[in-house]
């Protein structure tokens, strides 16, 4: 059995709008989802700057 650990990484756009990103373990995989979108990528290393890339590129929300 996996250890599944879900982590959360939001940011706010200019217009004060909220975006998650959720990033969860499975074993080496770190699977990271969009809750705004259906952006979903596949990590073993470094989720964190990808998700946060997203949010930039796609949402134009920056991190808290
Ligand atoms: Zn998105």
């Amino acid at each position: 059995m996996f250890t599944v650990t879900t982590s959360r990484i939001t940011a706010t756009d200019a217009q004060g709008q909220q975006h998650t990103v959720r990033v969860t373990r499975r074993g080496q995989w770190r699977h990271v989802e969009c809750d705004t979108c259906d952006w979903r990528q596949r990590a073993q290393l470094l989720p964190r700057p990808k998700a946060e890339r997203h949010l930039a590129e796609a949402h134009g929300a920056a991190a808290a």
